[in-house]
């Protein structure tokens, strides 16, 4: 080993002892020592970008470092690669090497003194979790894709893993739950939650305090970096522009990244090119708005875990008419749970009617006779014209009278205008269905039954 390639080593020990790891990975160990002649050390390092940063960031401590190992006075280039064929590169002389400066500085301090690791916490929620993430159609791939990434964080080609949706549809929730599944199965890796609101908050703070560069070691330092709401970044240019960093490091050192917005990059206003390009390089996958089979099966999973009883009817009100997002569903459980305890009151379909009014906006639905014989003739799976028409067979007859009946119920009809809809019969034979229907109703489970659910589908 040559004298200077020892010297450099050398000066690389000290350096590594005075930052932490992933900033001496990032600035230092990639270093090449090119020549040291007539007092002028040249480094080579990989792009302009580095030396400038290190001459903005590090040069005090570099210096001392040269000059401790070269000798006072050594002056430093750097050569940046431009062309990696070739080897061509600019030169960049360090104007940072400031003799009288270090020299002051090593008289306070005699000793370099290595800054302590920054303490780590992951920020994340660990009540969010795959176990309490309700699987379903709308967010199949999203919920997939992360648990493909739990396996191999950063080794998949979900890196980046851009979640994005409507407010309450659970990207929180999926982000939670995939840094908290990867900590459990490599509790080796450094899992970093934060929104983008508090990486911008903590991003201005360090550019004021000058703290630029731990800022920075910190994030470079992690193994799984999760940012939400990552449209906060619009129009702040230095934020991303420092993102943009940090992404491209952990990206290249597969480290994984998920990021959630509440819109698809595509849609992302005053974000840079260069940061919506990255976006898309991993998945984009939508946590679309829930559908009704998964606010239902919402509903009853959260139900259990709460001790909330609801009949089906109250599922299914709830389920029909709160569509957009999965907090309110919760919030609808959590208003009536809270009502039900306080005024001593079970939980009936007026209660659920009124809490779910409070939270979203329902028109009332108007329903037509057509619309009753259309919903009956579905559910008995009997063509319309059978159920106005002469047919006097059993089933035939109950789907008439049940026609009548919640022609009755449900509308504002005369018995004259509900017997000329089901075939002109006149209104005794209306008066004789009701009445039928409403002394089978206490006892015949199945009539009950049916009525729901022909209730439920004009609902909808
Ligand atoms: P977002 O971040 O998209 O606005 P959140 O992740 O905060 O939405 O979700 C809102 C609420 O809905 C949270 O309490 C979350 O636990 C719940 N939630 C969302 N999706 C699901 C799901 N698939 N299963 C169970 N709960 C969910
Ligand atoms: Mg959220």
């Amino acid at each position: 080993m040559n004298e200077l390639t020892h010297k450099w080593q050398e000066c690389q020990r000290i350096l590594k002892e005075n930052m932490t790891s992933s900033a001496y990975q990032t600035w230092f160990a990639p270093i090449v020592p090119v020549s040291y002649e007539n007092s002028t050390l040249v480094l080579r390092v990989k792009s302009q970008f580095i030396a400038e940063y290190i001459e903005e960031n590090y040069v005090q401590l570099l210096s001392r470092v040269l000059f401790r190992v070269f000798g006072i006075g050594t002056h430093l280039e750097y050569r940046a690669l431009v062309d990696s064929t070739t080897g061509a590169g600019a030169i960049i002389p360090s104007d940072g090497l400031n003799v009288e400066k270090v020299r002051k500085q090593n008289e306070l301090e005699t000793e370099f003194h290595s800054s302590s690791p920054v303490e780590f916490e992951s920020q994340l929620n660990s009540s969010y979790t795959f176990d309490n993430f309700v699987a379903g159609e709308p967010n199949k791939l999203a919920r997939t894709a992360g648990l493909a990434i739990t396996k191999q964080p950063g080794y998949t080609a979900f890196n980046p893993l851009f979640i994005y949706g409507g407010s309450g549809v659970g990207k929180t929730h999926l982000a939670y739950a995939i840094g908290n599944q990867i900590r459990l199965l490599h509790p080796d890796k450094k899992v970093l939650y934060v929104t983008a609101n508090t990486f911008k908050l903590q991003y201005q703070a360090a550019s004021v305090n000058k703290h630029i560069p731990d800022f920075l070691n910190f994030y470079q330092s992690v193994d799984v970096l999760i940012v939400d709401d990552i449209q906060y970044f619009s129009g702040l240019d230095k934020t991303q522009d420092t993102f943009f960093h940090i992404f491209n490091y952990l990206q290249q050192s597969h480290k994984q990244l998920i990021l959630t917005s509440d819109r698809s990059p595509m849609d992302l206003k005053d974000i840079e090119d260069r940061l919506l390009t990255r976006f898309k390089w991993g998945l984009v996958a939508e946590l679309e708005s829930p559908d009704l089979a998964l606010r239902r099966d919402i509903l009853i999973y959260k139900m259990r875990h709460e001790g909330i009883e609801l009949h089906d009817e109250q599922i299914d009100y709830i389920a029909t008419h709160v569509t957009n997002s999965i907090r309110d569903l919760e919030g609808v459980l959590a208003s009536l749970l809270a009502y039900s305890t306080l005024m001593a009151q079970p939980i009936d379909q007026t209660l659920t009617e009124h809490v779910v009014g409070r939270v979203v906006h329902i028109k009332p639905k108007t329903i037509e006779l057509v619309d009753i014989i259309g919903a009956v003739s579905e559910h008995f799976n009997i063509p319309s014209r059978m159920i106005t028409g002469k047919t006097r067979s059993q089933e035939v007859t109950q789907a008439r009278h049940l026609a009548m009946y919640l022609a009755k119920k449900m509308t504002d009809h005369s018995l004259k205008e509900i017997g000329d809809s089901m075939g002109h019969r006149n209104h005794a034979t209306v008066i004789h269905a009701v009445s039928c229907i409403t002394q089978q109703l206490d006892e015949n489970e199945i009539l009950q039954k049916r009525i729901y659910q022909i209730k439920a589908a004009l609902q909808r």
